[in-house]
């Protein structure tokens, strides 16, 4: 077997992912991230204050809001949005050069910032919702993540409602009742996306090459 494939050139996508928080989604991401060499995680930065085991730069740049504002002034924000009480936003050159590179990124972004997404490089956009089983389900896990006070889970459930009424503004929908079903869907997507004939850029080469006119 040859691995002439691999020398097809591809454009990146860009892959975000929303849901209301406490659906799972940032343990799908994490898998995801673990199972699949060729996606990279969009660091936002935010306003609000570290969770407990959050590290800066990693899980998110956690900066000031005055700093915020002035990247926001500085165009250096792919998308920008208030989130409950805090900013967060993606900046822009880390995104462009893992693209540029032909690889794919990962968003972790409300629906404000998907939409903003969409309207600035929609044929690059892949998105996915997802949705928890259950209201109950839902609380439950916001309860069992145990990092935020009874105050903010309360803020964040009297906000799902809001959250998950963007569901029809993406491309695919996951329930997330079994994660492991959840992992293997977006992985399913990732490939499928990859495929579509417009991303495989380098084809038109490959294929002359194939037809010997090169
Ligand atoms: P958390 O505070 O729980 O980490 O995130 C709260 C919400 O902010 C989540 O819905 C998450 O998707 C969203 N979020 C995180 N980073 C960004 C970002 O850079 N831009 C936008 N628009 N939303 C973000």
């Amino acid at each position: 077997m040859t691995n002439a494939t691999s020398t097809i050139g591809r454009r990146g996508l860009m892959l975000v992912m929303s849901s209301p928080s406490g659906a799972g989604k940032t343990t799908i991401t994490r898998a995801l991230l673990q199972r699949d060499a060729g996606i990279t995680m969009s660091i936002s930065a935010t306003t609000r204050a570290p969770r407990p085991g959050e590290v800066d730069g990693k899980d998110y740049f956690f900066v000031p809001v005055e700093k915020f504002q002035g990247w926001v002034r500085d165009g250096q924000f792919l998308e920008h949005a208030k989130v409950f009480d805090n900013y967060y936003g993606t900046p822009k050159g880390p995104v462009e050069d893992v693209l540029r590179q032909g690889r794919d990124v990962l968003f972790d972004i409300d629906w404000q910032g998907t939409q903003q997404v969409r309207d600035t490089a929609r044929a690059d956009l892949v998105s996915v919702f997802v949705l928890p089983p259950s209201v109950a389900e839902l609380e439950r896990r916001l309860h069992t993540r145990a990092q935020d006070s009874a105050e903010v889970v309360a803020k964040r459930m009297a906000k799902a409602g809001d959250e998950m009424s963007h569901w029809p503004e993406y491309d695919y929908i996951i329930v997330n009742d079994d994660l492991e079903r959840s992992i293997a869907s977006v992985q399913a997507i990732l490939t499928a996306e990859r495929l579509k004939r417009e991303r495989q850029v380098g084809m038109h080469d490959f294929v002359s090459r194939l037809r010997g006119m090169e």
